[in-house]
């Protein structure tokens, strides 16, 4: 079975081809600035790599290319889009509406548009990709979408209500959903089968930790809290994400500044985090290569993030009343063995000590850093979202 996983947004449109007989990857590629001057797709596939310079006026023009440039020329790697069994989609924002990877329907992507209000940067872009892939490649082919939240569907509402009056729940569904859902769930399983264990033995807390970033209470196999909120702006610091404020913060600024409403939640989405604080960059190795050279805003980056995601940990501890397993995943998760080190140094009390020649290591699907005296596995892992989604897709188009 061929999986076509499909990431659009705004003004791109990632793909990936997957072979679910092996889980190899057949080709890949990414359409960006869709609908803006200088539209282009980058397309990888038999140890090629191609950049080709084409007029994406909307999404359908930029799935129409892709096809192409699986089909025809010498990055071509199937006969016709015939050769595609499913398309899956990935979707940020399935609120209480999905809570499981399903079919497309109109009624579907309808209401993946309608919840755009809870996601204004992400599900208008879905929905515009989905109801453009229907259209290339016509009703034969299955289009799955795979939700950001859906992994998250498991939270007691004890964790994911926000103390505030009950109608802004009840009519207007403001609570805490959690993102990165795909990944929690494919770092969570993979560490459960590396350890030979099933997920509902285990208590875990997975750390997702990129440029945006949240952390995971896996409890038995499911999700029983998670750090991001309403949007992926909550939770603890990140490259340019504020993370959790007191609220008075928010509208103290507004004040100073003058910014309200939407760009008051971009500015926080964009100035903020360790770029904010540094004054230096949004990017990890910039802050650690800073602070290396004696930065003491670069340092303090540094202290605040290890301290929050001690505190997030602690407190993940306490909510499932033990911790088996650490799991860290994404681009700092998976690349900074400074950020693994200083996080873990704080967490002793709880039984956490790493291999600090071991977590040295990189590059490895798996690498168990767990010290030889924890009480806790620490693991990194590789996250592929793109897998899981492929997976879930699989699943979904066998069970029709
Ligand atoms: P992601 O959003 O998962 O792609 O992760 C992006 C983040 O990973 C950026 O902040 C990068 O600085 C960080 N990152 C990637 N490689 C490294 C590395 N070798 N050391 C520290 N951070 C890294």
């Amino acid at each position: 079975m061929k999986i076509l996983v499909i990431n659009c947004g705004s003004s791109s449109l990632k793909y990936q081809l997957i072979d679910m007989t092996d889980e190899s990857v057949i080709c890949k590629g990414n359409c960006e600035r869709i609908g803006i001057d200088g539209s282009f797709i980058t397309h990888k596939a038999n140890g090629g790599e191609w950049k080709v310079e084409v007029d994406f006026p909307t999404h359908k023009e930029a799935f129409n290319k892709v096809v192409e440039m699986m089909t025809v020329g010498e990055g071509k790697v199937i006969e016709s889009k015939s050769e595609i069994d499913a398309i899956g989609h990935r979707i940020v924002q399935g609120a209480e509406k999905f809570s499981e990877p399903c079919l497309v329907t109109d009624e579907v992507i309808q209401t993946i548009d309608d919840l755009s209000v809870l996601a204004p940067a992400h599900n208008k872009a879905h929905a515009i990709g989905l109801r453009s892939a229907k259209e290339v490649f016509g009703a034969e082919v299955p289009n799955v979408v795979v939700f950001d939240t859906a992994f998250h569907a498991t939270m007691p509402p004890k964790a994911y209500m926000y103390a505030v009056p009950y109608e802004f729940y009840e009519k207007h569904a403001i609570r805490r959903y959690g993102f990165h859902g795909t990944s929690h769930k494919f770092v969570s399983r993979a560490a459960a089968e590396y350890l030979g264990k099933k997920p509902e033995e285990l208590k875990m807390i997975t750390l997702h930790l990129g440029n945006g970033a949240s952390l995971a209470a896996v409890d038995g196999g499911k999700v029983v809290d998670t750090s991001m909120g309403l949007t992926p702006l909550g939770g603890f610091m990140m490259g340019s994400r504020s993370g959790d404020l007191d609220p008075s913060v928010v509208g103290y600024i507004s004040e100073l500044t003058g910014i309200k409403g939407n760009d008051l939640t971009d500015y926080l989405t964009k100035k903020a985090g360790f770029l904010g604080v540094s004054g230096i960059s949004s990017d990890c190795r910039d802050i650690e290569v800073a602070a290396e050279q004696g930065d003491e805003k670069a340092k303090l980056v540094l202290d605040m993030y290890f301290y929050q995601l001690q505190k997030f940990v602690g407190s993940y501890t306490a909510a499932m009343n033990g911790l088996d397993v650490m799991v860290f995943t994404a681009g700092i998760g998976e690349n900074s063995a400074n950020v693994r080190e200083g996080v873990c140094e704080g967490l002793g009390y709880f039984g956490v000590e790493i291999d600090k020649e071991q977590n040295k290591k990189r590059g490895m699907a798996i690498n168990d850093i767990t010290g030889p005296n924890s009480k806790v596995k620490v693991l990194v892992v590789a996250t592929n979202e793109e897998l899981m989604i492929a997976r879930d897709t699989m699943n979904v188009v066998n069970a029709k």
